[in-house]
């Protein structure tokens, strides 16, 4: 038996062995992986057939063919393609083309690049996008009064960047019937002067009094946003998006189906819908299914509160600059509830939207009761998970919820976050540190457009906490900095588990798919304000390169 059994080995030691040896379609070489595989966390090559990787490791000759190309990497340092977990990613494709009011410094300068870009588009489209930020100049919001006069016959509805304020023109006002008299929707604010008088700026829900009246988009529309997202993307080193939608999520996935269909589809993308519509995704799941590698949906997105920059995050205090509120709430909180538990029975993917610790509290007792009534593998998502109690803090690990942040929010809002908050409740801001240290699995993104979609500048933001302005050099909050390996891996590997593909995506092994990076240093070795000047020099999706710097 003994023998027979040892032959056998030997047979299948031989097999095993010629298996090895399959020929690699592509081999990238002389180079530094940062595997992100702790059996095997380094390696110099790595080889690839179709769209899965072979072989990790020192020895890839055996995997050369006649056909197999190779390409020499001169020592730089490849890692896993980025995930970004939180786009709103055809809005950003809308807004690569659209009018840029980040830039805008001062009033003056938020006028004349308004002034501008309405005199080279001659037409009387809507004017869209824009994400001003009004604290860049101080604080003082927009009013109409600005731009009547250099907006020609535009409409304008232009966003602050969180997406939670925009700013109307007159015209805009009127095609949408509203007047100083028209009474403000439930989780939105209509702002005025103190004489009552309109001022063009409308807060989270009452944004939807202009959105109703703007046609969306055209297909053709919608194409072309999504390919300058994809070509936008892969020029920093996305390999997969997890989306919240720009347009309630069924048109955006509308939009990728139809562009997975066409095969122009080369980015992954994980589609979430309004979370108010998970009936009509639970039976789209029954009759479809859930996608493929490339192309998936089965999560829903809601929200809890609005933003702090716009006042509208949802706290237990009221705000130091603006003593008379603590926030809101913007969606109906027993609906949100009982959507909820509803999705989540159904084996849906549960992601909402939670600012203030208050939003953060409620949402962390929802997910609680639903594994008390359903102990199952959720993966909760909490969005943001922006301003946390000390207590919020270790219960995410408790009730294995993901707290899905975005790096760079912290180095800006860092900026003029003091205003609104105390310094107890800034101590649970951002706080990737001690989420890390309870075990949380924490995760990264960037909510584009209204952060960067630059990876390398959330692992900057991650790990060094400098604002932008520059006024904390040694960071913000220093103690919630975390390592270039934990930002990288909240990039990678958690967002992979953050989107059940950990058997798919997020590390370099055999087996799994080829989705990864080259860039043109190494970050783990280079100091970290250095971070945010790297650039991408290869992406590669599904074993294809979609990208090369040129
Ligand atoms: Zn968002």
């Amino acid at each position: 038996m003994k023998k027979i059994f040892l032959c056998f080995s030997v047979v299948s030691l031989f097999l095993f062995s010629c298996r090895q040896k399959e020929t690699a379609d592509k081999i990238f070489f002389n180079s530094k992986i940062w595997t992100g595989d702790s059996s095997q966390p380094w390696a110099e090559a790595i080889a690839i057939k179709g769209n899965k990787i072979i072989y990790i490791g020192k020895d890839f000759q055996q995997f050369k063919g006649s056909n197999t190309e190779t390409v020499d990497l001169n020592g730089k340092l490849l890692v896993p393609g980025f995930i970004d977990n939180h786009t709103h990613f055809l809005g950003g494709g809308y807004n690569l083309a659209s009018v840029n009011l980040r830039a805008a410094k001062t009033p003056l300068e938020f006028i004349s690049i308004l002034k501008i870009y309405c005199q080279q588009n001659k037409d009387d489209r809507w004017i869209q996008g824009g994400d001003w930020d009004h604290e860049a100049w101080g604080g003082e919001l927009p009013t109409k009064e600005w731009i009547d006069s250099v907006t020609g016959d535009h409409p304008v509805f232009v966003n602050r960047y969180d997406g939670h304020m925009a700013f109307a023109n007159s015209k805009a006002l009127t095609l949408a019937g509203i007047n100083k008299n028209t009474p403000v929707p439930p989780g939105g604010e209509i702002i005025k002067t103190k004489d009552g008088e309109l001022t063009g700026v409308l807060k989270d829900e009452a944004m939807g009094l202009v959105y109703k009246v703007i046609h969306d988009p055209s297909k053709e529309e919608l194409d072309e946003c999504l390919q300058r997202a994809i070509q936008h993307a892969f020029e920093n080193g996305v390999t997969q998006v997890h989306d919240m939608g720009s347009y309630g999520g069924w048109i955006d996935m509308d939009t990728y189906r139809r562009n997975y269909e066409n095969k122009k589809l080369d980015i992954r993308i994980y589609s979430f819908v309004a979370i108010s519509t998970w009936k009509k995704l639970d039976s789209f799941c029954k009759k479809n299914d859930k996608g493929d590698d490339m192309f998936r949906w089965g999560g829903v997105k809601g929200f809890v509160d609005g933003s702090l920059g716009s006042t509208t995050a949802w706290f237990y205090q009221p705000y130091l600059d603006a003593p008379n509120t603590s926030g809101l709430y913007v969606t109906d909180t027993t609906d949100l509830h009982n959507w909820i538990l509803a999705a989540d029975s159904a084996g849906l993917h549960v992601a909402v939207h939670a600012i203030g610790d208050r939003a953060n509290d409620f949402l962390l007792n929802i997910f609680e009761e639903a594994e008390k009534r359903n102990a199952k593998d959720h993966r909760f998502r909490i969005e943001h998970a922006q301003h946390l109690t000390q207590a919020a803090i270790t219960r995410f690990a408790q009730l294995n919820a993901i707290p899905s942040m975005q790096p760079y929010h912290a180095i800006d809002d860092g900026k003029w976050a003091y205003k609104r908050l105390d310094d107890a409740r800034l101590k649970g801001t951002y706080a990737f540190k001690s989420l890390l240290d309870t075990k949380a699995m924490l995760t990264f993104g960037s909510d584009w457009p209204v952060a960067p979609l630059k990876p390398l500048e959330g692992i900057y933001a991650a790990v060094t906490r400098r604002t932008l302005d520059d006024k904390n050099p040694g960071g913000w909050y220093p103690e919630q900095k975390i390592s270039v390996e934990q930002a990288l891996k909240c990039y990678t590997t958690n967002n992979a588990y953050a989107g059940f593909q950990e058997n798919k995506v997020g590390v370099l092994k055999p087996g799994m798919l080829a989705d990864f990076i080259v860039l043109d240093q190494n970050i783990l070795e280079i100091a970290p304000e250095k971070i945010k000047e790297v650039k991408v020099l290869r992406t590669i999706v599904n074993g294809k390169q979609v990208y090369e710097r040129k």
